[in-house]
């Protein structure tokens, strides 16, 4: 029980999008890889003029799909970006 108790004096690790204590930095990006994964990636559209961002691959896919058919052969995971949610 004792091992539980969280010590308020040291700053700790929050988990920025659910607010969630990790109180070891290492296990707070696998929590937010557990968690969050799906949030902590955001697609962007490589078109200079566009600007898209999407945080889902099948909306980004369609988007890809309707507006910029010169770059349907390029795999998704390409314009994949990782956000930087862990400090
Ligand atoms: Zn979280
Ligand atoms: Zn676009």
């Amino acid at each position: 029980m004792a091992s539980e108790v969280i010590d308020a004096g040291e700053k700790g690790n929050l988990c920025r999008v659910c607010g969630t204590f990790v109180a070891n930095k290492g296990n707070l990006r696998r929590h937010f890889e557990d968690r969050h994964a799906v949030e902590t990636v955001e697609y962007v559209c490589p078109d200079p003029g566009c600007g898209h961002v999407s945080f889902s691959k099948n909306s980004f896919r369609t988007h890809i799909f309707r507006k910029h058919p010169q770059y349907r052969g390029i795999k998704i995971s390409n314009f994949a970006r990782q956000l930087d949610v862990v400090q």
